[in-house]
């Protein structure tokens, strides 16, 4: 197969050098929750002060996960809330030619390879499984065939990145410097899956590559992310890389991130009870330090207000006061 080296050429809606451009990404995995609410409000609110595009992306690669309707439901949330974009929608599942012409130019370069063994077979080859992160088993090198194919020619098998043995420093925008070596905390990670559709992090670099996204900020669980998708920028050769903002999560009292666990935290299920979108945005506005009281505003107060240098480094808490408030 021809090697479509895609990446070459600019994208169709190329923009000024100079503009910057950002997205949403909600994944239709779930309801959005207080926690996703902040992230997405602060991009929003970052976007808007410094005049980015915003693109608004559906992430519904993850399809055992997908959940009917959430995607419609993200859409009304956000609007809810007062968020807005710039564009139509992108949704992942919809063209996932991008994906394979990534592949394919992937595959002539060598740097890709199917991969049948199940997680079982590889933790038996890998010395020790990350503590408490299931599916980050690493990869262990020596697992790598030799010969590798040059062609993408079978989209129902696992694909692996063969990743490069060295550190890679995230300058982050919050955090500041950040060293994370791939090799050493996951290995060749899948890139293609075997239900023929990209994994995450080759849909993330190839989405925001073809969008011109130069913008990421999204959650702080997702900063090792950043180096592994770094890596694939560097193997399709893609030179505007996004700078990156990773912003504190939102934790339960028991410290854990914000989750079914800790109750119905969901924006339907605050709306379904009465609550107006400026009781939630006043609460976030005091987990973003524009507050230090609970207090309604609107999205529109939150963006003239808010600030980065003035957010709080530490994760934030939802107690039972917080619940208590919205709910008032
Ligand atoms: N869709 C992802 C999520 O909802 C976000 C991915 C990203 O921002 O890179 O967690």
């Amino acid at each position: 197969m021809a090697n479509r080296l895609i990446w070459a050429v600019p994208t169709p809606d190329a923009h000024t050098h100079d503009q910057r451009t950002t997205r949403l990404a909600p994944s239709p995995t779930g309801a959005l929750h207080l926690g996703n609410a902040r992230t997405f409000l602060i991009n929003w609110a970052i976007a808007r002060n410094a005049s980015w595009t915003i693109r608004m992306r559906i992430e519904d690669l993850d399809t055992p996960r997908v959940k009917p309707g959430a995607e419609r439901d993200a859409i009304q949330d956000l609007e809810w809330l007062g968020l807005d974009w710039d564009d139509d929608i992108l949704t992942q599942s919809h063209h996932l030619d991008p994906y394979r012409d990534a592949m394919s130019a992937l595959a002539a370069r060598r740097l890709v390879y199917p991969c049948s063994l199940t997680r079982a077979e590889i933790e038996q080859v890998a010395s020790a499984p990350n503590e408490g992160d299931p599916h980050e088993t690493p990869y262990p090198a020596s697992l790598r065939p030799d010969d590798r194919p040059t062609t993408f020619d079978d989209a129902d098998t696992n694909w692996r990145l063969v990743v490069p043995d060295r550190a890679i420093t995230i300058d982050d925008a919050f955090l500041g410097p950040r060293v994370i070596t791939p090799a050493q905390s996951v290995g060749d990670f899948v890139i293609w899956t075997k239900r023929a559709q990209p994994a995450y992090q080759l849909a993330v670099v190839v989405d925001d590559a073809r969008q011109g996204v130069n913008e990421v900020v999204r959650g702080s669980d997702l900063l090792d992310s950043a180096a592994r998708q770094t890596l694939l920028y560097d193997a399709l050769s893609i030179t505007d890389r996004p700078r990156y903002t990773h912003l504190p999560l939102v934790r339960g009292e028991d410290g854990r991130r914000l989750a079914k666990r800790h109750g119905d935290t969901r924006l339907s299920h605050y709306r379904d009870r009465g609550v107006p979108p400026e009781r939630i945005i006043g609460l976030l506005a005091r987990w973003s330090g524009l507050t230090d009281h609970r207090e309604p505003m609107n999205a529109e107060a939150f963006r003239q207000a808010f600030s980065l240098t003035a957010l709080p480094a530490n994760d934030v808490t939802f107690t039972k006061e917080d619940d208590l408030w919205l709910l008032s």
